[in-house]
């Protein structure tokens, strides 16, 4: 039986590389760690692929997908999947798969350290001593920052990642608020969450962190109505998607005090432009999408991505599917390639 053709849209770590090879695949690798395949070469390079496996920089659409008639799988590196037309992918039978869990605390704990450099200052800390603006002593109104201890931090999405701060931040004694569209009882008792609706929850907290997926119905969730909901002593962090933002907004909110500050991973245009609005305000903090990027979960997320593709081709159920309705429509057995 030929080699099943997978095609990877970039170089990944190599553990999930080297479950590719040992599954016997005829892979062909976009040799770089840094630029995604340009659109044209993606879809030439996937027309006789069976499976994709491809980075939240690919936008995966139904062009692709035609381009792609022996397509069984896309395995995205990543939990995220607004880049693929999932709907279409099911219809054609393609199996859509990503990586959840295996990120997630590193998420979270990217958004304490959001959380902790935007209430207390930490980036325009260290910016005055850089720029040679420590140069009076001590004194009592230097500097001063939000304390933590007996505020509200509203989490707004409260799945694997949403849960994963709230049980981060259990240690600073703070009143925890959660909205979702599922309410979780069984979380709320194990991490001392309380459920309420978005409205209450933006006019109570006083740190709102956002964990939702971007979605049609979370497409500028947060707007200019929302954001003149928070208090204006209240910061706003984004370590979601960000679309979810309605940035333009946010621009705004931020430059005239309806809130006090946010701290910022993702953008609705990413890479962020360096003369970006955001970039000219001193109450914000801005990280270059970085929510999953430690070593261990980058390579946790390469096994598992490599899995998901390897299963579909077996015909067995790969650990993360997205797409669970495609099994009516291509059963595995279908997919099976190896
Ligand atoms: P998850 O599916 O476990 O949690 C998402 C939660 O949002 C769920 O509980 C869901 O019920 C809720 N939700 C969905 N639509 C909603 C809506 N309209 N209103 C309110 N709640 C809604 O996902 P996760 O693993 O926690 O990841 C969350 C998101 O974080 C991902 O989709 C991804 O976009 C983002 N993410 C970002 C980075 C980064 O690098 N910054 C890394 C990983 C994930």
């Amino acid at each position: 039986m030929a080699k099943p053709k997978v095609y990877v849209t970039r170089i990944i770590p190599e553990p999930g590389l080297k479950i590719l090879r040992e599954a016997g695949l005829e892979i062909e690798l976009h040799e770089s760690k840094e630029w995604p395949p340009k659109r044209e070469e993606l879809i030439e390079k996937v027309r006789d692929k069976d499976a994709l496996l491809c980075l939240l920089t690919d936008k995966i659409d139904a062009e692709v997908m035609d381009a792609a008639p022996n397509l069984k799988v896309i395995s995205t590196y990543s939990v995220g999947f607004d880049h693929i037309d999932v709907e279409e992918a099911t219809k054609r039978g393609i199996y859509v798969t990503h990586t959840p869990g295996v990120l997630t605390d590193a998420v979270a704990e990217l958004t304490v350290g959001l959380i902790l450099s935007i209430c207390r200052r930490i980036l325009e800390a260290d910016k005055v001593i850089r720029t040679g603006q420590w140069n009076k002593p001590w004194n009592p109104f230097f500097l001063t920052g939000m304390e933590l201890k007996g505020k509200t931090l509203g989490i707004v999405g409260f799945g694997r990642i949403g849960r994963a701060v709230a049980k981060k931040m259990s240690g600073f004694e703070m009143r925890i608020l959660y909205y979702d569209v599922r309410r979780d009882e069984k979380a709320e008792k194990e991490l001392g969450a309380q459920y309420a609706d978005l409205e209450t929850l933006l006019k109570e907290s006083d740190i709102v962190s956002l964990h939702v997926p971007l979605t049609k119905q979370t497409y500028h969730m947060i707007g200019e109505k929302e954001l003149k909901l928070m208090k204006p002593t209240a910061y706003l962090i984004n370590t979601a998607r960000g679309a979810v933002v309605d940035t333009e907004a946010l621009v705004r909110a931020l430059k005239e005090g309806w809130i006090a500050g946010a701290a910022l991973d993702v953008f609705e245009q990413e890479p962020l432009p360096p003369d970006h609005p955001l970039t000219k305000l001193e109450n914000v903090v801005l990280t270059p999408h970085i929510g999953s990027a430690t070593v261990e979960a980058r390579s946790r997320m390469a096994e598992l991505a490599a899995k998901n593709l390897v299963a579909v081709l077996k015909g067995e159920m790969p650990p993360a599917l997205v797409n669970p309705e495609v099994l009516k429509v291509r059963p595995l057995e279908k997919v099976k390639m190896l």
